[in-house]
């Protein structure tokens, strides 16, 4: 049941003793009351203040619960928690054959939504759609949504195997939000922020961060004791390291992207040839800018096996992958599936460059080539020869001025050629790059865009794992 905070109980120990009231339990321990639309149960702002100034040990003492109360004062674990993993691990996923792929989706989603819901943490909706990418899953921060490519629950998994893999990988992108919510609590109330920090944290969906900015991570009271002093500081560590790796996201999408847009950029390039050639310097021309691709490719390649090593290494990928892992989820693509996705773009890149030499090779001439030249004769046979004829006569000087001047041989031209203004067609100024401007912001969401790399290249079982 959803309640409004108490407006009577402004004291903290008053709301702990309705709490416990409330709990009803008789077991001492604390149930977890429900949840507001913020997010926290009626009386946790005072909690959280107690907790900040005295600890999270002697507020789960004061409270009557031990570590793994289910009031979560400290909430910094997430999906990682042993407890919401085992509940996962444990639950029933049934695949139900008269159900949509979508509601089969959510039934695949439910353990990890619920060790987020369990967790404190927004729960994004499932929703179809195309991931674009060939993505199994995505978790998109900005609609706080985990986008599903239905494909995977058109046909019954074939084993246990592939039905745990699932859910493993729906875990994974559920800690995607986790991740992205730890970031935006510590990041809610910093000043100032970073680039990167202002980047990630206006990553996040609007209500989301909503609930970041009134859920403060825990910090070190008079009271705290070391090892929790010791958590507390790793849990900001790691939030640190997630908002250093969402910055780059888009850099590694951009690289993972780099084969699949030299094989645009070549296709384009191959679009752009005349029907036929003027002669064969304008062949050469067209032959020198192809063979400019070929240094491109290796650069391409890269900035492929760059961008996955980095995704690979990330703290978010390993971390993400590290738990859906253990439910059955996809593993990490390791060095030789990198290396065969690499080879399959590259092979792209190899058709695609042959398409563009081979038209240019084919491509007509739009005349006739002239026949070989004579050799010229030797000097001992040279004859006396009349002087080459000018190309074009000179026109006739006329005789006397009183005829009109000779008729231009060439059309007048046409009317829009002569009222065509002097000065060239003004292009539109550049918005402004400077920090945070708009067209950067721009660039950067473009560059999130998911590409077809991954469609291509990626085999099915890591599509699934891909993502942020
Ligand atoms: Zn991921």
């Amino acid at each position: 049941m959803a309640g409004r905070p108490d407006r009577r109980s402004c004291g903290l120990l008053t709301s702990v003793a309705r709490q416990r009231r409330e709990a009803g339990s008789g077991t001492g321990r604390l149930r977890a009351p429900a949840h507001t639309r913020s997010g926290l149960p009626p009386g946790a702002t005072a909690i959280l203040a107690l907790q900040r100034a005295a600890g999270n040990r002697a507020v789960s003492a004061l409270l009557g619960a031990g570590p793994d109360a289910p009031l979560h004062v400290q909430r910094l674990v997430g999906l990682a928690k042993e407890s919401r993993i085992r509940a996962a691990a444990r639950a029933e996923v049934r695949w139900r054959a008269t159900a949509t792929p979508l509601e089969r989706a959510n039934d695949h989603a439910a353990p990890a939504l619920a060790a987020l819901r369990d967790a404190g943490i927004p729960v994004p909706t499932v929703v179809a759609g195309d991931p674009a990418s060939g993505y199994a899953a995505e978790f998109q921060p900005g609609r706080w949504q985990v986008v599903v490519n239905l494909a995977r629950f058109q046909a019954a998994p074939v084993n246990e195997a592939a039905a745990r893999r699932l859910v493993g990988d729906l875990y994974h992108e559920a800690r995607h939000a986790d991740q992205y919510y730890l970031a935006a609590r510590y990041l809610a109330h910093k000043r100032p922020r970073t680039r990167d920090e202002e980047y990630v944290y206006n990553r996040v969906e609007q209500s989301a961060r909503l609930r970041a900015w009134r859920d403060p991570p825990p910090e070190a009271g008079l009271f705290t004791l070391s090892g929790s002093r010791r958590k507390y500081a790793a849990a900001a560590a790691r939030a640190a390291g997630y908002v250093a790796d969402f910055a780059r996201v888009p850099g590694i999408r951009a690289g993972m992207a780099a084969p699949a847009g030299l094989v645009a950029e070549i296709g384009r390039a191959e679009q752009a040839l005349p029907a036929e050639f003027a002669g064969e310097p304008a062949r050469e021309v067209s032959a020198v800018a192809a063979a400019a691709f070929e240094p491109r490719r290796v650069h391409a390649g890269n900035l492929f096996w760059t961008a996955w090593n980095d995704y690979v290494a990330s703290s978010v990928e390993t971390d993400a992958y590290g738990l859906g892992g253990r439910l059955g989820g996809t593993p990490a693509p390791d060095a030789a599936q990198r290396r065969r996705m690499w080879e399959t773009e590259d092979a792209r890149i190899d058709v695609a460059l042959n398409r563009l030499r081979v038209a240019i090779r084919d491509r007509p001439l739009t005349r006739p080539p002239l026949p070989a030249t004579p050799p010229p004769p030797l000097p001992a046979e040279e004859e006396e020869q009349p002087p080459p004829l000018p190309a074009s006569l000179p026109p006739p000087v006329p005789e006397d001025d009183d005829q009109p001047p000779p008729m231009p041989t060439a059309p007048p031209p046409r009317l829009s050629a002569v009222l065509r203004p002097a000065v060239a067609p003004t292009t539109r100024e550049p918005a402004s790059r400077g920090p945070g401007g708009a067209r950067e912001v721009e660039e950067r969401e473009a560059a999130v865009v998911p590409v077809s790399l991954q469609r291509h290249a990626v085999p099915e079982e890591i599509e699934s794992a891909v993502d942020e």
